[in-house]
């Protein structure tokens, strides 16, 4: 029997601190549920004491998933603790993860601390977390940069204070596969009572090492990883997990260890982070990338028709990709509709299925076939939306090729009806000159993707915008039949969720 890894997701909380992909609670609902699909051990769902947000989609979270476990990150603070307790009270199985500097260069400019201090006060810490829950997990941030000697105490003093959990950070990515995992090992040798308790890693990508560095860690006695769907994170992003899973399944041989992931249900999962975050994967990236699996030299694809392994060490469908893409056409009832959305990773009901719905035989009325991708451009669409501030009742595009083109739109605002034409030097540049004569200030419009959804001259056009306000980047998605309808779709989505998040309450943030 081969060693069990717990995987740790963390995209809720390290993935959401990525530029750009903040999440409402909705949305990371969503994304638990898909978690509990893939049946990983643990879900980090946010870091309750950082906003009211965070708080309440912890909450929602616990009340939505079973199996896993469900934890809340905090500092070594009382207030955080309490936060982080009282929000993951409803979950069946819970864990509080604690955390405190332990690097030098943290301690001393960060946390300004002496190196006792912060041991006394880890301890305090993980006490306090103990007298709410059974399972406490404790973080020594910035551990890769800290003194192996120093990371024996504060390990050995905490598991001694009720620990069951130890993770060891490579919170800035700076370590090599070999110079962690011999940290791991040294870790494992000298930490008093280090073999009751579980022994993560959590990596960044810097690098480009957190995959092997947490491969690395868990070869040297390391049986949790913490990681994200698609590798999202802080700066370059975290262990992606995918990855690891894939690795450690295809490679099993060689770790002599397995973890209890359902990697059938990777594509969704990777899908609906895509969607949710508006984060396109690269086409190269390892396992969900859009080419992981696509052969174009000639030699290549005639050897994998004749024997798959010839080229392959994974069958596309271990990770979920289906082969056959036709999916349903108008005919297609609401029941097939939501059974193909339950394959695809989405579990609606009531008024979001409704609309979805809706939506989906509106765009298959003018299109012959609606495809695993139009599915997914619909339901980021119709269901992952913020509030309506400023909504779309309709709009006029005059543009010829000589002169400048302008747009009319129609917005309504607070139940009142708007209109305004304005010029650009282009249809959507006029159409997002207006919204800004509408909504009173020039917007800052960082992105501007067009793809299209699908093959085809019919196919949906889906719009990708961010914009910034600030340190702050706002993503808008739209899909529709016409291009330019998509376009104004996109920009008003992420105009609304740059009014929303203003008029809540800033954040903090930890770099763990
Ligand atoms: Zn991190």
């Amino acid at each position: 029997m081969t060693r069990h890894i717990k995987i740790f997701d963390t995209t809720l909380r390290d993935g959401e601190q990525s530029p750009g992909c903040s999440m409402n609670t909705s949305e990371k609902v969503e994304i638990a549920k898909q978690l509990e699909a893939l049946n990983v051990d643990i879900i980090e769902a946010g870091f309750a004491i950082s906003s009211k947000g965070d708080f309440e989609s912890i909450q929602e979270i616990s009340y939505a998933v079973k199996q896993p476990i469900v934890c809340s990150l905090c500092r070594a603070v009382k207030k955080d603790i309490e936060a982080a307790a009282d929000a993951i009270r409803a979950a069946r199985n819970k864990r509080i993860h604690t955390f405190i500097a332990t690097s030098p260069i943290h301690m001393k400019h960060k946390l300004k601390m002496i190196p006792d201090k912060v041991l006394e006060t880890a301890v305090e810490s993980v006490k306090y977390a103990k007298s709410f829950v059974e399972d406490v997990e404790f973080s020594c941030e910035d551990a890769g940069r800290s003194e192996p000697t120093f990371l024996v105490r504060v390990l050995t003093a905490v598991i001694k204070a009720g620990a069951t959990t130890i993770n060891i950070p490579d919170t800035v990515g700076y370590q090599t596969p070999d110079e962690f995992g011999i940290l791991i090992a040294y870790l494992k040798d000298h930490v008093e009572g280090i073999d009751a308790v579980d022994i993560s890693v959590h990596c960044h990508d810097d690098l480009g090492l957190a995959t092997a560095n947490a491969l690395s860690g868990v070869l040297y006695g390391a049986n949790q990883i913490e990681c994200t769907i698609n590798g999202i994170g802080e700066r370059a992003g975290n262990t992606s997990l995918e990855e690891v899973v894939m690795a450690l399944k295809v490679r099993e041989d060689q770790y002599q260890c397995h973890t209890t992931i359902n990697t059938k249900e990777i594509m969704a999962a990777s899908r609906l982070v895509t969607s949710v975050t508006g984060s396109e994967v690269q086409a190269n990236k390892a396992i969900v990338g859009a080419n992981a699996f696509a052969h174009e030299a000639g030699i290549h694809q005639d050897g994998v028709l004749k024997q798959r392994e010839t080229y392959e060490i994974m069958d596309a469908t271990m990770v979920g990709l289906s082969k056959n893409k036709l999916v349903l056409g108008k005919h297609s009832g609401r029941h097939a509709f939501s059974g193909q959305l339950n394959t695809l990773g989405y579990h609606l009901s009531g008024d979001d299925l409704n609309k979805a719905f809706e939506r989906f035989k509106s765009v298959a009325d003018q299109k012959k076939e609606v495809l695993d991708d139009d599915l997914h451009a619909i339901v980021s669409d119709e269901i992952y939306t913020a509030p309506e501030i400023y909504k779309l009742i309709s709009f006029s595009v005059h543009s010829q090729s000589t002169g400048q083109p302008n747009a009319t739109l129609v917005l309504e605002n607070d139940g009142e009806t708007m209109t305004h034409t304005s010029e650009g030097v282009g249809a959507v540049n006029a159409i997002y000159a207006t919204i800004d004569a509408m909504i009173g200030e020039p917007v800052n419009l960082v992105d501007y993707i067009v793809h299209s959804v699908t093959g085809g001259t019919d196919a949906l056009g889906k719009v990708t915008v961010r914009i910034r306000d600030g340190e702050r980047l706002f993503k808008g998605n739209g899909s529709a039949l016409d291009v330019l309808m998509a376009s104004a779709k996109a920009y008003l989505e992420a105009v609304n969720k740059m009014l929303y998040f203003r008029s809540r309450p800033s954040s903090v943030k930890p770099y763990l």
